[in-house]
């Protein structure tokens, strides 16, 4: 790889590789190619820290709501993880760990944001330009930024007038204490559910402001003993067991979850209503706590304690809508003015799968953004027409709604390292999906989307602006994985 600037030791090597993001994508891609004996690749951080999620999201209670025995690697398994569902800073720790025994610093340029990418036909090669003008060739892209990166602020009037603090739950500021505050929490969704129980025995008041209420499942949650780690470190195959159970468990229940079947979904619903009954005594608050779409159209949240929050009196739910935000606190609609000391704003993010990372521009100079102008569209959520030699993880239609992401990303890090072994192998120029192998495929993935849930009629950032579904697999990640378990290059256009 050639570079403006000092540049690790994968730029000696002829064929450069370029990884975009050290989360669990690049970072899972970095050491298969390593074992693939492949020494030429970059990974480019825009943070000064690897980790992506779990670097960014440390709000109080921040977990995995994905149990971690198969919420980690299939290839680096972690025999001694605390509890079933990691906190953040564990699976943190877990990713630090995996990065040094597998010494991938030496090939990790940390605070470098790529900001443009540009195909050369000619060459066969990318062109990739940092923040600070610095360019990187590289003959393969693996582009690992990440889904749900940049935190998403709501669109609500008044909302810089706010005097006190606003934190967003993705940028936590450890440094401002809750303790004795007056707080509210904007939203209700994965991150809220977590940070509301954390928070709420710390401050003097807190008020939730829901505009959808979520159903809400039990956490089947518990500490591993010392003897317990002991004996899934002697022996191996409890732990994959563990794996295997709770991967073929999730497949089990995902119909559940993923399609629209009412009669599946009440049997959700019943679970969810019955935990809320345990939860809450009050009936009307109840009422308000009680979702009115099917199980599974928006994420199913798991959670032992927060509907339970709302049982201390110093918790409060507000579900009048809000009108603006004041210097004050929260106006809502019925004129109250809801005073606080700090905003909590629980509100996700952008969706970052949808939209070019950064302008990328390949063959004839079109640009990701014009090619997913009508929604984002990849084959296998893998590849675009137009856009040689540029693998994506976690892209368009890969995100699962009933298990592990990890298992369709290890299948995607599999899959571009097929193709960058036929690419060296075969000495070609470039890879390039066919237009009409990726429409076929796409027409497949839209046509399944009317029999899943996610359709049924509920607003959720799994839909773009005109009601598609381009962030979800419609269907069983084992079938997904069989799908993409194999790269053809028939189904590409080649340059030699
Ligand atoms: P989210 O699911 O997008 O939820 C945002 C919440 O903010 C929703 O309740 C939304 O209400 C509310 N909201 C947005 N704008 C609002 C406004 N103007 N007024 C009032 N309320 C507003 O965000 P998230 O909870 O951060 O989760 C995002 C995704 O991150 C999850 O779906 C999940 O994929 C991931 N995540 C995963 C975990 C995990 O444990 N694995 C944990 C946290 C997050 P509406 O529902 O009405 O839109």
């Amino acid at each position: 790889m050639t570079s403006s600037s000092s540049a690790p030791r994968a730029d000696r090597r002829d064929f450069p590789i370029a990884i975009i993001g050290a989360g669990f994508a690049g970072i899972g891609t970095a050491i298969q190619l390593k074992k693939a004996g492949i020494d030429s690749f970059t990974i480019f951080e825009r943070a000064g820290e690897i980790g992506g999620t779990w670097r960014d999201n440390t709000y109080p209670g921040a977990a995995c709501d994905v149990p971690s025995h198969v919420y980690s690697f299939s290839f680096e398994p972690k025999p001694d993880w605390s509890r079933t569902f990691a906190e953040s800073w564990e699976i943190q720790e877990y990713l630090l760990g995996v990065v040094e025994k597998w010494k991938l610093r030496e090939h990790m340029l940390l605070d470098t944001e790529i900001v443009e990418a540009r195909f050369d036909e000619e060459e066969g090669a990318w062109t990739l330009t940092t923040g600070s003008g610095d360019t990187f060739r590289a003959r393969v892209v693996v582009a690992g930024a990440g889904g749900l990166v940049d935190p998403s602020f709501p669109d609500i009037k008044g909302i810089e007038s706010f005097a006190g603090e606003m934190i967003h739950t993705a940028r936590w500021d450890h440094d401002y204490d809750l303790t004795g505050r007056r707080v509210a929490v904007i939203g209700t969704g994965a991150s809220a559910v977590q940070v509301v129980p954390s928070i709420a025995p710390q401050v003097e008041t807190l008020a939730v402001f829901q505009r959808t209420p979520a159903w809400v499942v039990p956490k089947p949650d518990h500490i591993y003993s010392e003897e317990e780690k002991e004996r899934l470190r002697r022996q191996p195959w409890r732990l994959w067991l563990s794996r295997t159970l709770r991967y073929w468990g999730s497949e089990l229940f995902g119909p559940l979850v993923f399609l629209d079947a009412p009669r599946l979904s009440r049997l959700g619903e019943r679970m969810s209503m019955r935990h809320l009954h345990q939860q809450v005594k009050d009936p009307e608050l109840r009422r308000k706590l009680t979702p009115d779409f099917q199980f599974g159209c928006k994420r199913i949240l798991i959670s032992d304690d927060y509907w339970r929050s709302f049982e201390r009196d110093n918790v409060e739910l507000v579900t009048e809508p809000i009108e603006e935000i004041v210097r004050e606190g929260i106006r809502t609609r019925d004129g109250a003015l809801h005073e606080f000391d700090a905003i909590v704003m629980a509100t996700g993010f952008s969706l970052n799968i949808a939209t070019a990372p950064f302008p990328v521009t390949g063959r004839d100079g079109r640009t990701l953004d014009e090619v997913w102008s009508g929604g984002a569209v990849a084959y296998k959520g893998m590849t675009v027409s137009g856009f040689p030699n540029w693998f994506i993880l976690m892209g368009p239609n890969t995100g699962p709604g009933h298990t592990s992401v990890l298992v369709y990303t290890e299948a995607q890090i599999q899959y571009a390292l097929q193709a960058i072994r036929e690419i060296m192998r075969e000495d070609l120029r470039w890879v390039d999906v066919k237009q009409e192998v990726q429409d076929a495929y796409n027409a497949g993935i839209q046509g399944r989307m009317k029999h899943m849930v996610w359709s049924s009629g509920c607003s959720s950032w799994y839909l773009s602006a005109d009601g598609e579904n381009h962030s979800l697999y419609p269907g069983f990640a084992a079938e997904y994985i069989l799908r993409a378990r194999r790269f053809k290059p028939s189904e590409y256009e080649i340059a030699r």
